[in-house]
């Protein structure tokens, strides 16, 4: 039921003392080891040395993705690499991309908080767990998987791909726990109805679902078809990866590791908190991280804390699901995009700018995105196989910068007016 009671169940005001000593062991390693924090907490006039409440937390200088972006690759590493044992990346060309690493105690810390999310919704060393997320430099393969491992359970590193086998190897492996994103949950459910099987001849008991935004409505549907209770956890590679939050088994929010993070929830115009409920940006200071910590992280996610105590006997507050962003970042099959990505690409390959649009949709539980680009005067060639091969360069930079399939479309001008005549760059037809 806990994985860790000791934290999971702590005293609220011990669980605040704790924060305390870690924040300020936190300070002092940014304030000495990295360049970037020591002059942000001086501008900021913070004597990281002197900080004897989470009060000051409320004073501390924020981190953004530009921040991250801005010391690519190893500039806000706060041990030397000799130390570091695995590096994570988001997706993206060089300017965008964060590269995030990890100590042996962090990768220690993060398979067990990723195994507190999993003993939560359910699982136990008796369990079969089939990881269902891409493995590779993204975190939520191999975050899920040590954890999983952490916990005692079976794990089948099955990752994406090949539904059919996925499927077989559920029913043959008796896998009892899915671990993936939400959408693929449905898309299994899918392809079982093609196969002329349905939920009861599995031995599935539980879903642990999270990387992209879902819905109530969702849950149900994946509860209903695959017979399962349904989860929702939270993380972002950014803070750490999966582990950072997930529901118990009530599903009645998620639980945040708040002896490893302090949650924040602010306006997003003032950047001050938001009043007890209120929706806001979630913003995240890791507390015991060493090659990779971070203060204030604007993860621009939008969620709410929920009041009161979880029957469970988990003292952590709880957290609502992820309601929105407060960028335009897209998520898409688990993995994050951002629309000036792919601007970038696109200016860089045609050598100027054309008019685009991003569109995404949801077929058959699928996320796909195209990219519709107009054919002006700068791509206009009278070989119909000129602009094809132009089509598959666009597609095969956009494939490679994301990390993601994407489809490329070459529209005649005025098309895209069209569309939609008010100029939005990204037509989101999901409803999630
Ligand atoms: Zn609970």
């Amino acid at each position: 039921m806990y994985w860790q009671q000791a934290f999971e169940c702590m005293p609220r005001e011990d669980l605040e003392q704790l924060q305390l000593e870690r924040l300020q062991a936190t300070l002092y390693r940014l304030g000495t080891h990295v360049p970037f924090y020591r002059r942000r907490l001086r501008e900021a006039k913070v004597d990281y040395e002197a900080i004897t409440s989470l009060d000051a937390l409320r004073r501390l200088p924020f981190t953004t993705k530009e921040d991250l972006h801005g010391n690519y690759p190893y500039g806000l590493f706060a041990v030397p690499l000799r130390d570091v044992v695995r590096i994570h990346s988001t997706s993206g060309t060089a300017g965008m991309t964060t590269v995030v690493g990890y100590t042996k105690n962090a990768i220690k810390n993060w398979s067990d908080l990723v195994a507190r999310i999993l003993c939560g919704a359910g699982v136990t060393a008796e369990d079969v767990v089939q990881i269902a997320y891409d493995y590779g430099i993204f975190t939520g393969g191999l975050g899920l998987h040590y954890g999983a491992e952490r916990l005692g359970a079976s794990v089948i590193p099955i990752s994406s791909g090949n539904i059919k086998r996925q499927i077989r190897i559920m029913r043959d492996f008796k896998t009892t726990a899915l671990v993936c994103t939400p959408s693929h949950a449905l898309k299994l459910a899918d392809a079982m109805m093609d196969m002329g099987l349905n939920g009861s001849e599995l031995s599935l008991k539980y879903g642990i679902f999270g990387a992209e935004p879902w819905s109530e409505a969702m849950r149900r549907e994946i509860s209903e078809r695959l017979g399962i209770i349904a989860t929702d956890n939270y993380g972002l590679s950014e803070v750490m990866g999966p582990g950072v939050a997930g529901e118990c088994l009530l599903c009645n929010g998620l639980h945040i590791n708040e002896d490893h993070f302090l949650v924040e929830i602010l306006d997003t115009a003032t950047l001050e908190p938001v009043a007890a409920g209120g929706i806001g940006e979630l913003v995240i200071t890791t507390l015991t991280k060493e090659a990779f910590p971070v203060i204030r992280y604007r993860t621009r996610d939008l969620a709410r804390l929920l009041p009161g105590i979880c029957p469970c006997g988990r003292t952590f507050t709880r957290m609502s699901r992820i309601l929105g962003r407060s960028d335009d970042m897209l998520t898409i099959k688990g993995v994050n995009v951002f629309p000036a990505q792919i601007e970038a690409a696109l200016i860089d390959i045609v050598g100027g700018e054309s008019p685009y649009r991003i569109i995404v949709d949801r077929e058959k539980n699928e996320d796909t995105l195209t990219v519709m680009v107009e054919v002006t005067e700068l791509l206009f060639s009278d070989q119909i196989r000129k602009q094809w091969a132009l089509a598959d360069a666009i597609q095969d930079r956009l494939v490679t910068d994301l990390g993601v399939q994407i489809h490329v479309k070459l529209v005649e001008e005025k098309t895209l007016e069209r569309i939609d005549s008010k100029g939005k760059k990204v037509i989101d037809n999901r409803r999630l």
